[in-house]
């Protein structure tokens, strides 16, 4: 793997921030130029920069869409990466009209073209980032000697700064100079950064990579004798081996139990390390009540000998969804069954769906024992387990884990919340469905 390049996961969660960053500057430039002509009465065309800004609040809007479409499909980093430039072209083709119709060389505010430097060649690789200063530069002094030409027309902008500065050649070589400079020291400063965490990163996933490997040959060889001596146990408790007598039915109940237990955490061991492993999602259309109910049933009968109700409360022709179902078959079993685990007799589940803004919410609530305060920001981690219910329940502590990576792999985000003796509510979103 080239290491210069950033990887897929960190690229599609910085183009996510770089999108929240243009609706701010998008924000930014509309009441920076509302007070600068209406408070401070400076002598602004604003109509060509309100055209920009809309602009690039539509591009940024087309973006997003993208950005939730390519979340669930395979693109290669490659592609991902061309997106990113694509971006990039347009925010420097944006600044620099920007630039050009508030003032040219006069404007300080050009140094703000550091930012996006900063920002962008965090997502690019070394290569790209220098050449993306090097078109910044261009673009930037082409528009200075242009307009101090007479090639473009020159915007002063008159009650803000002088208004000849433009039309003297000291100046424009030193403003020239000066940009060049501090946007190719950002360049090297970030590139170099960014390039030293990335190797750190690539050395931590290489690990977890291992580990994932050395968990699933580990809990994949546990597999089969386990299950040899659950058959074996089911033969002698079935007295097929000959009589035994109570105290030794005891006793190899009690071994029956623990073994089934061993092959329960072995199961979500090769599960975990699988579904991480998988590299594409298998997306299909499907109607989202049959995979709950499919995962109620096989909920169900664990809760043993409680009485708890669940209502699924999905509103009339709900569209379909598109998601991995197996995978999507996992989160609701996970959820369910935590929400019976962790529910007393007489208590209450509900699955809820709903749409809002596009997209869809689902909400699984029980009136359970809830989770201690300090324990809710850790109960997502791996082999995490509340300190209210380790004693009293048998547990992994896997499952939470994964049900976050399969609904974030999704592009979904989930959220918890919990009052102690009271219950929990573990809430969570996928994207909209393309019809
Ligand atoms: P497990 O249930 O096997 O311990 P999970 O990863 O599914 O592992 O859950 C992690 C922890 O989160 C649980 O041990 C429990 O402390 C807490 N938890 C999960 N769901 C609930 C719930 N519905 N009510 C209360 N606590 C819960």
């Amino acid at each position: 793997m080239n290491q210069t390049t950033p990887l897929k996961e960190e690229l599609l969660q910085r183009l996510e921030w770089l999108i929240y960053i243009r609706w701010a500057a998008v924000v930014f430039i509309i009441t920076a130029v509302l007070a600068a002509i209406h408070i401070f009465k400076v002598a602004l065309l604003g109509l060509p920069i309100y055209l920009i800004a809309l602009f690039i609040a539509i591009y940024n809007a087309g973006f997003k869409i993208y950005l939730n479409q390519i979340r669930t499909k395979s693109l290669l980093t490659d592609n991902i990466r061309r997106f990113a430039i694509t971006q990039s072209m347009l925010d420097i083709i944006s600044l620099t009209i920007i630039i050009h119709f508030t003032g040219g060389s006069e404007n300080p505010f050009i140094f703000y073209f550091i930012f996006h430097t900063i920002l962008t060649s965090m997502l690019l690789s070394k290569k790209e980032s220098y050449l993306q200063s090097g078109i910044v530069c261009i673009l930037a002094i082409w528009l200075f000697i242009f307009e101090y030409m007479g090639i473009l027309p020159h915007h002063s902008i008159k009650g803000f700064l002088g208004t000849d500065l433009y039309k003297n050649i000291t100046y424009v070589a030193a403003i020239s100079f000066v940009f060049t400079s501090t946007i190719f020291i950002a360049t090297f400063f970030t590139v170099s950064v960014s390039e030293k965490l990335r190797e750190a990163a690539l050395k931590l996933l290489e690990k977890d990579r291992l580990k994932d490997e050395y968990v699933k040959m580990v809990s994949h060889d546990l597999k089969s004798p386990l299950a040899s001596i659950q058959s074996l146990l089911e033969v002698i408790l079935g007295r097929f081996a000959g009589p035994i007598d109570g105290k030794v039915k005891e006793i190899l109940q009690r071994i029956q139990k623990k073994v089934e237990f061993l092959h329960h955490y072995t199961k979500d061991l090769l599960d975990l390390s699988r579904i991480r492993a998988e590299k594409n999602l298998n997306i299909k259309k499907f109607n989202i009540k049959e995979v709950i109910d499919t995962a109620a049933e096989i909920a169900l009968p664990k809760i043993g000998e409680k009485e708890i109700q669940l209502n699924i409360d999905i509103p009339e022709r709900f569209p379909d969804i598109e998601a991995d179902k197996e995978l999507l078959t996992y989160v609701f079993l996970n959820l369910i069954a935590n929400a019976f685990k962790y529910t007393q007799s007489g208590g209450k589940v509900w699955v809820r769906l709903s749409q809002a803004d596009n997209v869809l919410m689902i909400e699984v609530r029980d009136t359970g024992i809830g989770i201690p305060a300090e324990d809710i920001p850790h109960i997502f981690e791996e082999f995490f387990r509340a300190n209210n219910v380790a004693k009293t329940t048998k547990g992994t502590g896997l499952g939470l884990s994964l049900v976050k990576h399969i609904i974030e792999r999704h592009g979904g985000r989930i959220f918890v919340e919990s009052e102690l003796g009271k219950g929990t509510v573990f809430t969570f979103t996928l994207p909209p469905t393309k019809t």
